[in-house]
């Protein structure tokens, strides 16, 4: 028999199963929606090293990854981060061309954008950071443009913690939804203000370890019970090649990743998974637990491209054709009958 979807309400932590609910859908998430959604971060140059190979200067940053994603589901998406003189105008003009609006990107004419070097383990799911110049993102202090307000989502990418509590303070009407990405950088040296910000919003996006370290606790239901209680509703923990949780109350989903034979660049999956999963709510207007399952799933898809090449460079490629196959690829992956024994 086939495996209905979960009940609504589970027993504490039980895994809810998706793959019927999921795979009756039928909405087209193609067509891009004009609900806006201000996206903030970082946009920078990397430099990284995978056991594939060896880039010194590419362009990234968190900001830039989640408004590649973002923009395949909804249009404008109202950027607002901070770039150096060196930023190449032609990655500006490639992402406006894509519906990103940049009045909230700052140009520093006389500093360096952001910088991140990083070299990934063998596994490829951990990796080291062996630079982070913050060069223009010292003095940034993030002005929120007229024509942004009342912007339904906000998608607060990794940055220094103040300045997402200065964004989200700046908002005159609070957005329907808040979603926050942050790393252990800030952790280790932001950690009370990262709690101020942690406490605004509705929901937040850790890796597993980040989990660990944020909480204490090495179980992750118990570190997801802890971290709700700083005050976000909802919690995803991504945990790489091995998927991603959704934690909302008493219950919790799960997403897996989507096996791929090559994995060149793990960079920017993170932010490009949030991109995909609230450029889907922002499109489907709908903040239920229900559809953010169906966003996860959106998100992996997303971040499934995402690593296929070195920087976002995939994300430039691929096409609503290229996105549908691959959502169809996870419904295979997890659709299952089984006989109740
Ligand atoms: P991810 O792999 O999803 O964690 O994102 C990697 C991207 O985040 C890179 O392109 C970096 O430029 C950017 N990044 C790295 N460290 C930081 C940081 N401390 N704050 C903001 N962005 C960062």
């Amino acid at each position: 028999m086939s495996l209905t979807p979960a009940p609504k309400l589970l027993k504490p932590f039980e895994t809810s199963i998706y793959c019927a609910t999921f795979a009756t859908q039928k909405k087209s998430h193609t067509k891009p929606s004009t609900m806006s959604l201000i996206t903030v971060g970082t946009m920078a140059f990397d430099a990284i090293e995978t056991p594939f190979g060896k880039v010194d200067k590419i362009i990234g940053g968190s900001a830039t990854y989640v408004a590649y994603a973002a923009c395949n589901f909804i249009q404008p998406v109202q950027q607002v981060s901070i770039v150096g003189y060196d930023f190449p105008e032609e990655e500006m003009e490639e992402l406006r061309s894509r519906g990103v609006e940049t009045d909230g990107v700052e140009k520093v004419a006389d500093k360096k954008s952001f910088f991140w070097s990083g070299k990934y383990h063998i596994d490829m799911n951990t990796r080291d950071t062996l630079v982070t110049d913050l060069n223009v993102l010292e003095d940034f202090n993030p002005i929120i443009p007229e024509s942004y307000q009342g912007a339904e989502f906000l998608m607060l990418g990794n940055l220094m913690p103040k300045l997402q509590l200065s964004v989200i303070n700046q908002m005159r009407v609070r957005p329907k939804l808040i979603v926050m990405d942050t790393m252990n950088f800030w952790m280790d040296i932001a950690l009370e203000e990262l709690k101020e910000v942690i406490k605004k919003v509705d929901v937040l996006l850790v890796n597993d370890g980040e989990a660990r370290q944020l909480s204490g606790e090495v179980s992750l239901v118990k570190a997801a019970r802890s971290i709700m209680m700083m005050g976000p509703k909802y919690l995803i923990i991504k945990k790489g090649e091995h998927g991603a949780l959704l934690f909302h109350e008493e219950n919790v989903f799960f997403a897996p990743a989507l096996p791929l034979e090559e994995v060149y660049d793990p960079t920017g999956a993170g932010d490009t998974f949030a991109g995909g999963f609230i450029g889907y709510l922002a499109k489907t207007k709908d903040i239920s637990f229900e559809n953010m399952k169906t966003a996860i799933i959106v998100g992996s898809a997303m971040a499934s491209f995402c690593v296929e090449k070195f920087g976002p460079d995939r994300m430039k490629e691929i096409t609503k054709e290229d996105i549908d196959g691959r959502l169809a690829e996870f419904v295979q992956l997890v659709n299952f009958d089984i006989a109740l024994v």
